[in-house]
């Protein structure tokens, strides 16, 4: 496989790019893997990428559904921040962010990770000694966090109605300058490939029908291309993760599957260099390299396995978006989809061991797990090739949902649709 550079780029030019190969191989199922992990998605590559990487296990099949890269990972608003509260979140998410500071040259794939900022817009006292409490939190942990004022935010980010006539008049906002974004195809381009140069299988229109099982053991999965069987059955299917469980014959799960939309407008001069969110409600936006304003808000908030969403989102968000950038009310939108996402009862994930022997589980990302991607494949390939949790993920237990010792980022409340 040719390393990809300026030379190579060149090269390829020069015999009108005729010599690229393709960036993984198609091979046939094997009978028999070290490890098979259920899903293509970011977690599902990033976790073979890692277990190959790190611990030198590479006899590994990633088994997808679909196509690598057509679930989630590909539908999200590319969001990538650490800007947690809770000491567990906080040291999980700074871990993924310094992987993505490296992650371009760690794959020798451009992810296009930008490093432009995030800011949390406050838009009363209360919300703002929160936010300013977070960033506290943050600070004390070795991570950036900048408080900014109105003025400041007005310098900023220009369009945005920091006036106090504005209908959500804004206080303050929390910065964090080294969040940003990332070209979300290209992540699991980059681990799918990486994967691959170790020997990883990738298994693609390969869907997991059933599971192998020796008593309560789990040796491998049925799938629409024949049996394999495995040492280690490792499952990372996001929205799925409620119909993959059940043909295990786990049937609880503390996870809802719910949709949620992202947007898509015309293409714009450059007019937002940050990602900024909307306290008041439930909105955040970007605007993509092509010049389109990427943006989202709330999941739907009825339990769904649709790829797409109903028109109340799609009023509530715009009506967010012209709320706190007056001047884009006639901008229009391009194209909008939807994802299935794995709601956790307490907004926090799950990387574990079990529930059954030879069996891994890794779910529960909700709005989030875009930027997990490489600390959630890090952590389940150590969890995976170590039979026991690394300490960053040693927290996202599934059991803690018994103890009720909960990861609560927000204090809302077993309640998925408010985390
Ligand atoms: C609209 C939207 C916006 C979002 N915005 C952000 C954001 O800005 N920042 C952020 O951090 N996060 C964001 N997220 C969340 C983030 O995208 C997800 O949490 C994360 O991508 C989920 O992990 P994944 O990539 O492994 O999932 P997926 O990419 O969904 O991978 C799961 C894979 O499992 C496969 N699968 C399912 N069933 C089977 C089966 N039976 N057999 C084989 N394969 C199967 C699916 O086909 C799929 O490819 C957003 C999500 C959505 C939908």
């Amino acid at each position: 496989m040719k390393e990809y550079s300026a030379l190579a780029l060149l090269k390829n030019a020069f015999s009108g790019n005729r010599d690229w190969k393709p960036a993984w191989r198609k091979p046939d199922p094997k009978p028999e893997y070290d490890v098979v992990i259920v899903g293509g998605g970011g977690h599902g590559l990033a976790t073979a990428y890692y277990l190959a990487r790190e611990h030198g296990i590479s006899n590994v099949a990633v088994v997808e559904k679909g196509w690598l890269g057509g679930g989630n990972v590909g539908r999200n608003t590319t969001i990538v921040r650490s800007n947690y509260l809770l000491p567990a979140n906080t040291a999980f998410y700074e871990h993924s962010m310094k992987l993505w500071e490296t992650l371009s040259h760690e794959l020798n794939y451009n992810v296009m990770f930008s490093q432009r900022g995030i800011l949390n817009l406050a838009h009363s006292p209360s919300q703002a000694d929160d936010y300013i409490r977070r960033g506290n939190a943050m600070r004390h942990d070795g991570i950036d966090a900048v408080w900014m004022t109105p003025a400041e935010i007005a310098r900023k980010v220009p369009g945005l109605d920091v006036s106090a006539r504005a209908r959500f008049p804004i206080v303050g906002g929390l910065m964090q300058p080294r969040a940003g974004t990332a070209r979300h195809d290209a992540v699991a381009w980059g681990y799918a490939r990486g994967a691959d140069r170790r020997g990883v299988d990738m298994l693609e229109n390969c869907e997991v029908t059933g599971f192998l099982r020796d008593g309560d053991r789990i040796t491998g999965v049925t799938t629409t291309r024949g049996e394999i069987r495995a040492k280690k059955v490792a499952v990372a299917v996001a929205g799925s993760t409620g119909r993959v469980m059940k043909l295990a014959g786990i049937d609880r799960l503390p996870i809802e599957s719910h949709v949620l939309q992202a947007f898509v407008s015309e293409s714009l001069k450059p007019a937002i260099d940050t990602v900024v969110t909307f306290g008041g409600g439930h909105l955040y936006v970007s605007q993509s390299d092509k010049g389109g304003l990427v943006f989202g808000g709330d999941i739907d908030g009825y339990n769904s396995y649709a790829q797409r969403g109903n028109l109340p989102v799609v009023e509530e968000v715009m009506s967010e978006l012209a709320s706190l950038f007056p001047g884009w009310a006639s901008v229009r939108l391009l194209r909008s989809w939807g994802g299935i996402m794995d709601m956790s009862m307490d907004g926090s994930p799950i990387i574990t061991t079990g529930p059954l022997p030879g069996l891994y589980l890794n779910t529960g990302w909700c709005y989030g797990g875009f930027k997990a991607t490489p600390a959630s494949g890090w952590c389940f390939a150590f969890t995976i090739a170590r039979d026991e949790p690394h300490p960053l993920n040693a927290a996202f237990t599934l059991e803690r949902f018994h103890r009720g010792a909960v990861i609560d980022e927000k204090g809302q409340g077993a309640t998925p649709r408010l985390h």
